[in-house]
């Protein structure tokens, strides 16, 4: 169902269908940057160019490099530099929500939540305390 929204890009209102986020000529001019970007990256020295040097070299913004990147239109696996930010620090990451130093703390974090309610469930479950005492030995 179309609603009418207003361009986050131009302020222009234009009938969102859940596929654009951005009004029409939005799109289009979008469109003519990823263009250009693919174009600058396609060359060999320019496949490991960070994303400041893109958006010097291209005009394209941060924000559209980083959807690009999300939306697997870049791809890191080509463009070493390339990224989006992470939704917990900021750092730029090429997977998931996370970079990888917020994922390893994270899982880290539920390892000892993990073993905690591992420990308190073992004590529960032995009212003499034997357990403890056993693992103690
Ligand atoms: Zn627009
Ligand atoms: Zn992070």
């Amino acid at each position: 169902m179309a609603e009418l929204k207003d361009c986050p890009s131009c302020g222009a209102f234009f009938n969102y269908t859940g596929i654009r986020d951005v009004c029409a000529s939005c799109a289009q001019s979008e469109e003519k940057k990823y263009e250009e970007v693919y174009r600058f990256l396609r060359r060999r020295e320019n496949r490991a160019a960070t994303i400041e040097r893109i958006v010097e070299a291209t005009g394209a913004t941060e924000t559209m490099l980083h959807k690009w990147v999300r939306k697997g239109r870049l791809q890191p696996a080509l463009f070493p530099n390339l990224g989006y930010p992470c939704d917990n620090c900021g750092k730029l990451t090429a997977q998931g929500k996370l970079c990888d130093s917020c994922t390893q703390e994270l899982s880290s974090e539920l390892r000892q939540f993990e073993a905690a309610k591992e420990f308190r469930e073992a004590v529960s479950k032995s009212e003499t305390g034997t357990y403890l005492a056993d693992k103690r030995k």
